[in-house]
Formats: C-alpha cells, sequence, structure tokens
C-alpha cells in the first residue's frame, strides 16, 4: 500500500525529535534517513521562540537575540508541557527563567510576553507548536512538497497528559501526529538499522539518553534488527544539561556576589548572558580539562572573567551524575537483567559527551566500551524518520519489517476509598494493552461514582500525578458492596490512556475525556490555536514581505545614488537628485508603511531616475 498526496506523489511523513532545547528532523529519501538542515545550515534547530517589537523568531534567530530580549525570548516549553502551574518542578524553573509565567484557569501555566507592544499569553502547546511548525517547514524547504504527517518523539517517562500535550501541539502546527514515540526507542530503532547486518539472533541494548532537559533509560531486545521490544524504561523528566547550565550559573553569580558583594541574579539580562556563556564553558570542558568565561559589563557595569575547571564542574554537578548511574540501576531491575546481559550500551543525547557522566557509566559496567556510534544529536530523529515511512506507507523493505514493542512508563490506576491507589496497569506493561478492575459500591443506594484516574508510582493517590475524573451516573439502588463497577484501561501505541467504567449490572458505560480541568485543551481551544497559528504565521510572511520591500527600495535607492555619481551635472541629474532625497526622507518617517506604499514609493523614485 502506498500513501499518496493530491499531487500522486508520496506523501512525505517526517520524524521530529521535540527537544527541551534543540529540535531535530529527518525524513525517509534515497533509500536512507536523511538529516534535514534547517535555513541557517544547522543540523539543530534550538527550540526557543521569541517575540519582538516587530516580529516573531523560532529557532536559531530567536537564540541569536536572546541576550538581548531575554523576558520574551521562550525556551524550555518542554519542561513546562502537560504540567500543572503549582507542580514543584514548575515553581522551581520559573526561578530561573527570565520570562514570565503566570497560573491560567485549572492551574495550568501560562507564559508571557510582550508582542508588537501587547501582553500576549501562550500556552506550551502553543509554543511547542512553533517549533514543530518550523521543523515542518524546515521538512517542506527540504523536500518541495507540504508535508502533513509526523512521527513526533517525547521522554519515555513523559505521562499521559505530557504525551497528549505533546500530540495537541502538533494539531495546532498542522500536523497529524501519526504517533508518539519514545526517545530511547527512537535511538534503538537508529542502532538497530545502522547495525542491521551485525546483529544476528537477540541482543539487548541500554539506551543511556541525556539531554537537554530530560533523562531516560531504556532496555530493549533487538531481534535481527528488527523487532525492538521495550523491556524497562526508566529516567528523569526533570534532569539534563540544562541543570548542569543552572549549577554553573549559580555558581558564577555566588562568584560574582563574593568578588563585588553584588547579587546580579535579579538581572535578567546578567543571567541570559552568564547562562549561554556557562552552557558554552560546559561544551568546551568536555573536551579540555579547565576554560574561562569572560563577560564585559556583566552588572552595574563590572566586568566578569573566572576559571572554570572540569573537576569543578563535575564536583557541582556529581549529585545529578549519581541520581543517572541511580536510574540505569533501577531499569536493571526492573527489565530483571544482570549487567552482564546487556550486549550493548548507547549514548543518546548532547550531555552524554561529559567524560564523567561516560566515565561513571562505564565502570558500572565493568569498563565495558559504550556505543557511540550513533550521532548523541541526531539518532532520535532518524529513528523518528524510520517509523514515521513505516507508518506512511511508503514502506522501503527496511523499515516494512520493523517491529515495535513498547511499554507503559509508570502505573496507571484509579483513587480507592482513604485515598488508596488502586494500580490497574503496572509500570513496564507492553503496550497496546486492556486490563480491568472491579469495584463496588461503597454506601447503601449509591446512585453515582466518581473516577479519579492516577498516573505514578506512589501508595498514596495523591502523591501521584491526576490524569482527570469523571463520574458514572444511574447505579440501580442497592446496598453498599453490591453494585459492581468495571473500569477498563486501554492503551493504544501511542502510549494514550482511555478509560471506560461500566456497571455491571446495567451496561451503562462512561469514558473517560480528560477535561480542560485536568489540562488537556478542548477541541474548541486547538481550533482556536490552530487559528491563531495560522494568524501569526501569516504575520511573520507579512512581516517578512514588507522586510524586503523596504530592503529593496533602500538598495534602489543606494544603486540611484551609484548612478549618479558617474553622471555629468545636468537637469535629469538635480531631478534625480531631488527624487533620492525626498525618498530618503519618506523611507525614514514611514518604515511602517504598507508593502503597497512602499512599491509605489520604489515605482516612482525608478520612474523620476531614468
Ligand atoms: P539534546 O537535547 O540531546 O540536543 O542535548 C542538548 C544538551 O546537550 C544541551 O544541554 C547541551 O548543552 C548539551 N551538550 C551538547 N554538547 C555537549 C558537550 N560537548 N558537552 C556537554 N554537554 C553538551
Amino acid at each position: 500500500m502506498t500513501a499518496m498526496d493530491g499531487s500522486g506523489n508520496n506523501a512525505p511523513a517526517i520524524g521530529i525529535d521535540l527537544g527541551t532545547t534543540y529540535s531535530c528532523v529527518a525524513v525517509w529519501k534515497h533509500d536512507r534517513i536523511e538529516i534535514i538542515t534547517n535555513d541557517q545550515g544547522n543540523r539543530t534547530t534550538p527550540s526557543c521562540v521569541a517575540f519582538a517589537d516587530a516580529e516573531r523568531l523560532i529557532g536559531d534567530g530567536a537564540k541569536n537575540q536572546a541576550a538581548m530580549n531575554p523576558a520574551n525570548t521562550i525556551f524550555d516549553a518542554k519542561r513546562l508541557i502537560g504540567r500543572r502551574f503549582s507542580d514543584s518542578k514548575v515553581q522551581e524553573d520559573m526561578k530561573l527563567w527570565p520570562f514570565k509565567v503566570i497560573e491560567g484557569s485549572a492551574d495550568t501555566p501560562k507564559i508571557v510576553v510582550s508582542y508588537k507592544g501587547q501582553d500576549k499569553e501562550f500556552l506550551a502547546e502553543e509554543i511547542s507548536s512553533m517549533i514543530l511548525g518550523k521543523m515542518k517547514e524546515t521538512a517542506e524547504a527540504y523536500l518541495g512538497k507540504p508535508v502533513k504527517k509526523a512521527v513526533v518523539t517525547v521522554p519515555a517517562y513523559f505521562n499521559d497528559s505530557q504525551r497528549q500535550a505533546t500530540k495537541d501541539a502538533g494539531t495546532i502546527a498542522g500536523l497529524n501526529v501519526i504517533r508518539i514515540i519514545n526517545e530511547p526507542t527512537a535511538a534503538a530503532i537508529a542502532y538497530g538499522l545502522d547495525n542491521k547486518p551485525n546483529i544476528t539472533g537477540k541482543i539487548n541494548v541500554l539506551v543511556f539518553d541525556l539531554g537537554g532537559g530530560t533523562f531516560d533509560v531504556s532496555i530493549l531486545s533487538i531481534e535481527e534488527g528488527e523487532t525492538f521490544e521495550v523491556k524497562a524504561v526508566a529516567g528523569d523528566t526533570h534532569l539534563g544539561g540544562e541543570d548542569f547550565d543552572n549549577r554553573m550559573v549559580d555558581h558564577c553569580a555566588w562568584e560574582f556576589k563574593r568578588r563585588w558583594n553584588k547579587d546580579l541574579t535579579g538581572n535578567k539580562r546578567a543571567l541570559g548572558r552568564l547562562r549561554s556563556a556557562c552552557e558554552k564553558a560546559k561544551r568546551i570542558l568536555s573536551c579540555m580539562t579547565q576554560t574561562s568565561i569572560e563577560l564585559d559589563a556583566l552588572h552595574e557595569g563590572i566586568d566578569f572573567s573566572m576559571k572554570f575547571s572540569r573537576a569543578k564542574f563535575e564536583e557541582l554537578n556529581m549529585g545529578f551524575f549519581r541520581k543517572c548511574i541511580e536510574t540505569v540501576e533501577t531499569c536493571l531491575r526492573d527489565a530483571n537483567m544482570e549487567k552482564s546481559y546487556v550486549d550493548e550500551v548507547i549514548l543518546v543525547g548532547g550531555s552524554t559527551r561529559i567524560p564523567k557522566v561516560q566515565s561513571m557509566l562505564q565502570g558500572l559496567f565493568g569498563r565495558k566500551e559504550l556505543c557511540k556510534s550513533l550521532n548523541p544529536d541526531e539518532a532520535v530523529a532518524y529513528g523518528a524518520a524510520v517509523m514515521a515511512e513505516k507508518l506512511s506507507g511508503n514502506t522501503h523493505k527496511s523499515c516494512r519489517d520493523l517491529m515495535l514493542l513498547d511499554v507503559t512508563p509508570l502505573s496507571l490506576g484509579v483513587e480507592a476509598l482513604g485515598e488508596v491507589f488502586n494500580i490497574v496497569v503496572p509500570r513496564n506493561t507492553p503496550i497496546p494493552t486492556k486490563k480491568s478492575i472491579i469495584h463496588v459500591t461503597i454506601k447503601d443506594n449509591q446512585s453515582f461514582v466518581t473516577i479519579k484516574v492516577f498516573q505514578g508510582e506512589r501508595s498514596r493517590s495523591t502523591d501521584n500525578h491526576l490524569l482527570g475524573k469523571f463520574t458514572l451516573w444511574g447505579i440501580p439502588p442497592a446496598p453498599k458492596g453490591v453494585a459492581k463497577l468495571q473500569y477498563l484501561f486501554e492503551i493504544d501505541s501511542n502510549s494514550i490512556l482511555t478509560v471506560t467504567a461500566q456497571i455491571l449490572s446495567t451496561g451503562e458505560t462512561e469514558k473517560l475525556t480528560i477535561t480542560n480541568e485536568n489540562g488537556r485543551l478542548s477541541k474548541e481551544q486547538i481550533e482556536k490555536m490552530v487559528e491563531d497559528a495560522c494568524k501569526y504565521k501569516q504575520e511573520d510572511k507579512e512581516y517578512k514581505k514588507k522586510a524586503d520591500a523596504l530592503n529593496a527600495l533602500e538598495d534602489c535607492i543606494y544603486n540611484m545614488n551609484n548612478k549618479m555619481k558617474s553622471m555629468a551635472e545636468s537637469k535629469s541629474l538635480r531631478k534625480m537628485e531631488n527624487a533620492i532625497a525626498d525618498t530618503t526622507t519618506w523611507l525614514d518617517h514611514n518604515r511602517d508603511a504598507s508593502v503597497d506604499e512602499v512599491e509605489r514609493m520604489m515605482e516612482r523614485l525608478e520612474s523620476m531616475c531614468i
């Protein structure tokens, strides 16, 4: 079967690694995976959106101006997506972000920026959709045709809300997200395809994925390079390179205070500059043992310069590195696997370049060589594109035979009497899956029941993440403990959950629709956001058209000026001089003019300078 688009060509489906700090897009073309370079020639794009007085910037453009416009340059949307405002991680992160986050309705975090002189509020889904939209455009420019379908990756440890919200972001960007897959699984697929000729029989791989904001470990078995069975996942959706940067920033701020007795932590511009200098220094420390951070006029005109050693960097972040190793151990335990049964340890994510992370991991596996053959920044997008090719139906042999057996990362269940968490689907259950549980009424003549669905590993329900709640009405009158209620949990291959509650005696059912109240966007909200996204895109286009028209007029003035220099004194020379002076003055005072007006001015100038 082959999917066709309107023009009769195969409709392309892309793979997108939507990272906390960087994103990457890939596609199957010419019988192999191509990582697509963006308009700046880069293979990864900063997951960053900036709002300025006149325009919106996404990717490299946004990151490049971040230090000058810190309050309106948004990054880390992935750390917010699918979380509540009151989440302790959100509260912690907010202290470090130079942009403003407020509490929206139903505990939803909203990002506030000033755009074209007005305050605008955005949800994390909308910011992520802008990045996904940029990746879509990058692919379209490369392929020369529209792209509608994508496989998007998420950390294996993302909960249902975070996955749903990522899917919504895709919809807002005009993408049909045909599958959400886990980042380490995608990396394993890339490894499997790359090493297919060498994989005979079954091998066990451990994917260690430490990116900018998230950390994931997955243990998979790969059979003949084609069947990928996830055995266990573990991780932390809030641990990565940015945490290491933050420790460095804190240390520098402390050092600044020690030297000058001045606190720079309230100075957003200084913090932004310091953060970017620390990130650069961190990368250097992966290949050198010492570097320095130099920033002119960092705060209140004071220049800042300090040496940073690799040892200091390691000392500051040792707690995080230890946590990574403990997580690997948990994952091995959950997979019921001895270390010695792991055939390959695959490194993914930019932060796995840190020598200490590598040496600690190597130490755990008895000095085993780590697999560094995959590009850690690109492997996830690579695997996602393989999956996209398989699912789009445009199947090349290498992708057609691929089979993926994934697991659910966190336990799912309902609240029982006394806030007890009653697990229905234990963590690391292979998906897709269907599991049910029977509860009975807890009161005489109870006519309805409110079902609260949680995800997590704590025994008290309220310590876990509330995914949603819904009410089932119409229980026939009966003494307590008589009426039976069945709760059916279904998880599809995107790891997305539907819960159906049924009164067994009457067959009455109710399904869980995660409502707004629980952080999920409604259909109407998504439609409104799609509309807004089109509006912003149109505005961007118009801004570019206007900027092009103004540039063309400036060019024209410049060319006419040059032409004038080679002309002899004459009446037409004076006419030309006046026309150029008039146009220059007009341009100085009318930079807000419409494209039509600018074009008319240019025609006028050209006609007067013949
Ligand atoms: P990813 O999300 O996989 O693109 O990883 C991005 C993270 O990797 C960022 O926090 C980067 O600062 C970090 N990173 C990239 N290269 C290096 C390096 N050479 N040493 C340390 N960290 C790095």
